[in-house]
């Protein structure tokens, strides 16, 4: 029987996902085995995490006003890439097939419901920034799907190129977790919507 502390440490790494019992006993055992200050450390890490806000513009990640890819002046602003939520950006950043800049609808239409999202900010900014393409990356799944079929019905009056992912990527497939090949040739041969 691990001392109370270990097991409390072991129990919060064991539901942590791909963690099981064993792994969370060596890391814990790895870090105790280590110089206090690396757990101080660690722990600072972790309390800091949520110590994040979201970017007034493009509603990615940020830790100031704007995100990273908004504060980059060399990529192209009239180039819009569409993703549900700010991990979709991740991915597709990876894949290095990407230069302009983004807007996270935070969700899916829901039912025909699309008060929650920032549909309006994204309408300003096709005027603001004169977007030319609108390249909806939302998932491949049905509300994926209804969703970038509701934006571009909402843009039909706006003078901008609406294209959206290939389907290289499978049908339930979320944006996420797809490989950087698999995002490389979605973007490349993005089509026309
Ligand atoms: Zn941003």
């Amino acid at each position: 029987m691990y001392p109370k502390k270990f097991q409390n440490l072991i129990d919060q790494f064991s539901s942590l996902p791909s963690i099981g019992p064993k792994l969370a006993e060596r890391l814990v055992l790895s870090l105790y085995k280590k110089e206090s200050e690396v757990s101080v450390q660690f722990a600072r890490a972790l309390s800091e995490l949520h110590n994040i806000t979201t970017c007034s513009r493009c509603y990615n990640i940020a830790e100031d006003e704007l995100c990273a890819i908004c504060r980059d002046d060399s990529r192209d602003r009239t180039t819009l890439c569409i993703v549900e939520e700010p991990l979709d950006i991740i991915p597709i950043e990876r894949s290095r097939s990407y230069t302009g800049n983004y807007h996270v609808l935070l969700g899916t239409l829901k039912g025909t419901d699309a008060g929650h999202l920032t549909i309006p900010a994204l309408l300003t900014r096709i005027d603001t920034d004169n977007v030319q393409e609108v390249i909806l990356a939302t998932n491949f799944t049905t509300e994926g799907d209804v969703t970038a079929l509701y934006i571009k019905n909402l843009l039909t009056d706006k003078n901008v190129r609406i294209t959206r992912l290939v389907r290289g990527l499978a049908t339930g497939s979320d944006i996420e977790y797809a490989d950087d090949l698999t995002l490389q040739s979605a973007l490349t041969n993005r089509t026309q919507m």
